[in-house]
């Protein structure tokens, strides 16, 4: 767990322990029934356990329906954490109302505690998930991406697994723009072809949804931010982009100069000149 979390559960911690024993010494009870209470707490945490279970549900379903590799790698790019981010918030709201569905004894004190301490826990639970989901779970979700990615397609014609054509072969497939767009930016087009009925399928991968390795603090949260074009590349001459990267994370950035190649036949490779 990163720094900026431990120092934040100490201090709850610290804020916690005080207001325990503080309650602990004025504890005086009287005879009340809090069973209305108790009853729409237990509600409310049931709602709530299941809106957040049934958006995540909702979510693996859609998820396992979407027909197509290239589909559910779009979806699950777009919304698959921040789906779960929700669908955690409801049943930490829940758990927060189920603990405090069970009271039998009340001073203004104890509220003022369980208040404190409910939205300590829900605090750092919260926490702890959104690192995860933030940070850790990218790694998991780029591999399922990778696989979605180049798993062979289905030909619709024949049924028959189609033949992903490697950056040279695809040109030919390409128009005019695509092959421009994949020049000047980081846009990537996968041309899948069905080599017994001539069908093909091309997918766009955008460069700026893909999250890299940060090289400063390692989490998958280095992203393009933006692409400038400074010189676009001519039949006879190459060109040049930079393309600007920043962490989600630790907010480290970097710019990377690339070479735009002349459009000249076999101009797809691609290399770095510097890094800053
Ligand atoms: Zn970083």
């Amino acid at each position: 767990m990163n720094r900026e979390f431990l120092k934040k559960a100490s201090l709850l911690l610290l804020l916690v322990l005080p207001t325990l024993a503080l309650a602990q010494a004025e504890e005086e009870d009287k005879p009340e029934n809090y069973d209305s209470w108790n009853h729409m707490a237990q509600n409310i945490a049931l709602v709530c356990a299941a809106l957040g279970l049934l958006i995540a549900l909702g979510y693996f379903i859609k998820l396992t329906t979407t027909k197509g590799s290239k589909d559910k790698y779009d979806f699950i790019n777009k919304y698959e954490i921040s789906t779960l981010w929700v669908a955690v918030i409801f049943i930490i709201i829940s758990g927060c109302f189920f603990a405090n569905s069970g009271i039998t004894h009340l001073t203004p004190v104890l509220i003022g505690v369980r208040v404190f301490v409910s939205a300590a826990m829900a605090l750092i639970v919260s926490v702890i998930v959104q690192n995860l989901l933030k940070f850790y779970y990218p790694f998991y979700i780029e591999k399922r991406l990778k696989a979605l990615r180049y798993q062979p397609r289905i030909s619709p014609k024949t049924g028959k697994p189609m033949k992903l054509l490697s950056e040279e072969e695809e040109d030919v497939y390409l128009d005019e723009g695509m092959q421009a767009e994949e020049n000047a930016f980081s846009v990537d087009y996968d041309v899948w072809i069905d080599e017994e009925s001539k069908y093909v399928q091309i997918e766009k991968y955008a460069g700026h949804l893909h999250a890299l390795q940060c090289p400063e603090c390692n989490y998958q949260t280095f992203k393009i931010a933006k692409e400038e074009v400074l010189k676009p590349s001519t039949d006879t001459e190459d060109g040049e982009r930079l393309v600007h990267y920043q962490c989600g994370y630790c907010g480290y950035k970097a710019k990377k100069l690339e070479v735009i190649r002349k459009r000249s036949p076999n101009n797809k490779a691609e290399h770095s000149a510097a890094t800053a």
